[in-house]
C-alpha cells in the first residue's frame, strides 16, 4: 500500500481514531486512578490493622471541601507515603509516619491543608502558645520541640519569633539579662542569636552540650534539614537537604564563632519564679534574673521508658551515639520509628560483627520512612539484622532479655539493650512552671 493510500484511510476514520484514543486514554487513567484507590485504601486497613492510624504529632488535615484533587501534596513528603488521592481527595493514609514537615501545606496550591495537633476525637497535650510562641505565663516563652513541634528547621525558625517577640516587649526592670534561653539545640541557638542581633544581654544555658538532640545524634547520621536561617549568619541549604551530624554540628559551630554566641554548658535548669515583670531563674551554677525566658529544652530529657523490670541494668540505654563502642556484640534494639531502625542499621554493620535483633511492636514499619524500611530490609536479607515483628520486651537480665514474640516468650543472649520509643513530653514540669496544657482536637498552634 502506498504512502497516499494509507494517509486517505486514516482521513476516512479520523473520527474513530480520536474517539478510539480517546477512549483508551480515559480507560488507562480509570485504570491508573483504581489502582492508586485500591493501594491507598490497603494502606489505609493496614494502619487500622497494626493500630497505628492516629498520628503522633503535627500532621496534616485536608478540607476535602477545598481539595481539587490535584495531587501535589502526595508527591512532595519526604516520609513516603502518608498522603494519598481516593475518590480525587487527599486522604491521610500513613498518619503515623508523620513528622509535621509540612510540605504538603506548602504544596497545595488551593490551601485546602492545616497542619494540626490531635484529631477531632483524640486530643493531644499541648503547651498553651500564643503564635509567638509565649506561654500563658507572659514573658515565659517556650520554643522548638518542647511546644509540640519536632524538626530543626521549625525549632530555628520558632526559637527565632519567640526572641524577637520576647525582645519586643523587654521592661526596664532591673535584672541581670535581658533573655534567658534554656537550651543550646536548633530552638536555642536561635533565640541566643536573635538577642545578639538585636544587642540584647542574654544567657544560654545548657545542661549538656552545645546542639542539643542533634549533639546526641549517632556518629555519621545522615540528617534531613531544610533551609533554614539564623541571625547574622543568613540562609543556609545543605546539598539534597541532606547532611551529617558532624558537618550540621560544625556549621553551627562556625556559625556561633561568628556571632561570638556564648553558652553556658554543664547549667541545668532547676525552677523559675515570676517576681513581678522579672523571673528569678534557679539553675545548678546559681539563681539568675531575667526580663524574659525561653524555655528550649526539647523533650529527649525524658526517653520514654519500657516499664519491664531489670530496665535500671546500665546495659539498657535510650541512644547511640558511637555504634564503634559497641563490636562483637548481642544487641537489641526496640522501636520500628526512625531512630531505632537506624539504631539497628548501624550496630548490624558487618563491620562490628554485632548479632542485632530489631523489635517492632506493630506487624509492620509503620512509623518509619520508605528509605529507613528499604535499608533495613536489604540487611535482613543478607542476614545482618533480624527484625522481629509484634514484639515487646518481657524482662532484661545481666546476659539475656526476655521477648514476647507473637505470643510465645523467647529468651536470647543479650549485652545491650537500645530503647527508641519516643519521648514523655514533660508536662507535670511545665505545670510546675504555671504554663496550662491544652488539649488539641485538631487545631494548630495558637487556636
Ligand atoms: C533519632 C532522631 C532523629 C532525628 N532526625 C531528624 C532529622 O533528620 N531532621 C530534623 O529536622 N529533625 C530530626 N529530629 C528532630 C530534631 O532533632 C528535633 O526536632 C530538634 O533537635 C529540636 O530542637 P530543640 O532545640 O527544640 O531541642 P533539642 O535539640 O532537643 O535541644 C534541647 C536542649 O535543651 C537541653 N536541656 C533540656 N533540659 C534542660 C535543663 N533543665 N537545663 C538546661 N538544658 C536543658 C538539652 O540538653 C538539649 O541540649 C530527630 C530526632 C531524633 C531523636
Ligand atoms: S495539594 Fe491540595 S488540592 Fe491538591 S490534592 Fe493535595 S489537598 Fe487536594
Amino acid at each position: 500500500m502506498g504512502m497516499k493510500k494509507l494517509i486517505d484511510i486514516l482521513i476516512d476514520n479520523i473520527v474513530y481514531i480520536i474517539f478510539g484514543g480517546m477512549f483508551f486514554f480515559v480507560y488507562l487513567s480509570t485504570r491508573k486512578r483504581n489502582q492508586q484507590h485500591k493501594e491507598a485504601k490497603k494502606l489505609i486497613e493496614k494502619a487500622i490493622k497494626s493500630g497505628v492510624n492516629e498520628p503522633m504529632t503535627l500532621h496534616p488535615e485536608v478540607d476535602p471541601v477545598l481539595c481539587a484533587g490535584c495531587g501535589a501534596c502526595t508527591k512532595v513528603c519526604p516520609e513516603g507515603d502518608i498522603l494519598k488521592l481516593i475518590n480525587h481527595k487527599a486522604v491521610l493514609v500513613g498518619p503515623s509516619k508523620c513528622v509535621g514537615h509540612g510540605e504538603c501545606e506548602r504544596a497545595c496550591p488551593v490551601d485546602a491543608i492545616k497542619l494540626v495537633f490531635g484529631t477531632k476525637t483524640r486530643g493531644m497535650d499541648i503547651p498553651r502558645l500564643s503564635g509567638n510562641y509565649e506561654t500563658n505565663v507572659k514573658g515565659l516563652y517556650i520554643a522548638g520541640e518542647l511546644g509540640g513541634m519536632g524538626l530543626i528547621r521549625n525549632a530555628i525558625k520558632q526559637g527565632i519569633l519567640a526572641g524577637q517577640d520576647a525582645i519586643s516587649k523587654l521592661s526596664s526592670d532591673a535584672a541581670d539579662y535581658d533573655l534567658l534561653v534554656v537550651g543550646a539545640g536548633p530552638a536555642g541557638l536561635a533565640a541566643s542569636m536573635t538577642a545578639i542581633a538585636q544587642k540584647k544581654s542574654y544567657l544560654c544555658i545548657e545542661q549538656g552540650s552545645f546542639g542539643g538532640t542533634v549533639y546526641n545524634f549517632p556518629r555519621q547520621k545522615v540528617v534531613m534539614s531544610h533551609p533554614f536561617e539564623l541571625p547574622l549568619v543568613g540562609q543556609k541549604k545543605f546539598e539534597s537537604n541532606k547532611v551529617s551530624k558532624e558537618q550540621l554540628l560544625s556549621y553551627w559551630s562556625e556559625a556561633r564563632k561568628k556571632v561570638g554566641l556564648k553558652v553556658s554548658e554543664q547549667t541545668k535548669f532547676e525552677n523559675l519564679e515570676k517576681i513581678g515583670n522579672i523571673f528569678s531563674v534557679k539553675t545548678d551554677k546559681g539563681v539568675f534574673k531575667a526580663r524574659k525566658v525561653i524555655l528550649c529544652m526539647g523533650v529527649r530529657g525524658s526517653p520514654r521508658r519500657l516499664g519491664v523490670p531489670g530496665e535500671d541494668l546500665s546495659k539498657v540505654t535510650y541512644n547511640l551515639l558511637d555504634p564503634e563502642q559497641y563490636q562483637g556484640q548481642s544487641v537489641v534494639v526496640v522501636g520500628g520509628g526512625n531512630a531505632g531502625v537506624e539504631a539497628a542499621q548501624m550496630l548490624g554493620d558487618p563491620k562490628w560483627n554485632n548479632k542485632v535483633h530489631l523489635l517492632v511492636r506493630s506487624e509492620t514499619f509503620d512509623r518509619c520512612n520508605e528509605d529507613n524500611i528499604k535499608r533495613i530490609t536489604a540487611m535482613k536479607q543478607k542476614g545482618q539484622v533480624e527484625i522481629w515483628f509484634n514484639s515487646s520486651v518481657q524482662e532484661v537480665l545481666k546476659d539475656q532479655i526476655k521477648i514476647k514474640k507473637e505470643n510465645k516468650i523467647e529468651e536470647l543472649k543479650n549485652s545491650f539493650v537500645f530503647v527508641f520509643a519516643g519521648a514523655e513530653m514533660p508536662h507535670k514540669f511545665l505545670m510546675s512552671l504555671g504554663i496550662q496544657i491544652d488539649k488539641k482536637f485538631a487545631e494548630g498552634l495558637g487556636n
